[in-house]
């Protein structure tokens, strides 16, 4: 399977607001597979759609380990996320395939569920998503929004970053 070439900071296609899928199609599904090789082959723990260049609501992500006996990936098409009543701010590093060798703390809310459809069509959702999930799912629809982490991070962060981040978007078309 061809893999997608990952967009980098600096690439319009990042800053787009991304259009919901009204009716899933054979097509969508080989690229969503696609995506989940190409995250896999990175590797990372989600990709969206605008990283690889497409404004359409689609995000795949698999938190756990390459070692670990299963994997566990899930296909989302135009998902929307919610913060659980019983959920608390958790800070926690990120960093992202878009924006390479940056990595810095962001805060977000710690529990959350999900709403989509997935490959098959169905509407499904996650409740009590916790750790590298709920952060994974808000970060990632974030990118159908056109929002990135380096958005979020810290003023001083920011300082620190500047000049990698503008060097990073030089670079691209
Ligand atoms: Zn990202």
């Amino acid at each position: 399977m061809d893999l997608f070439d990952i967009k980098i900071y600096g690439d319009d296609v990042l800053r787009k607001k991304c259009k919901p899928v009204e009716k899933l199609t054979p097509e969508l599904v080989e690229i969503a597979k696609q995506m989940l090789e190409t995250m896999y082959d990175a590797p990372g723990v989600g990709l969206a759609a605008p990283q690889v260049g497409l404004d359409i609501q689609l995000v795949v992500i698999d938190v756990t380990h390459p070692d670990d006996d299963e994997r566990c990936p899930y296909i989302m098409f135009n998902p929307e996320w919610k913060e659980e009543e019983d959920s608390e701010p958790v800070e926690f590093e990120e960093g992202c395939l878009s924006v390479p060798d940056i990595f810095c703390n962001v805060t977000r809310p710690g529990k959350v569920s999900v709403r989509y459809m997935d490959e098959h069509g169905e509407q499904k959702e996650l409740r009590n998503c916790e750790g590298l999930l709920a952060r994974c799912i808000q970060h990632e629809i974030d990118h159908l929004n056109g929002v990135l982490f380096v958005d979020k991070i810290s003023q001083s962060d920011r300082m620190l970053y500047q000049s990698k981040l503008r060097k990073m978007a030089k670079t691209q078309g």
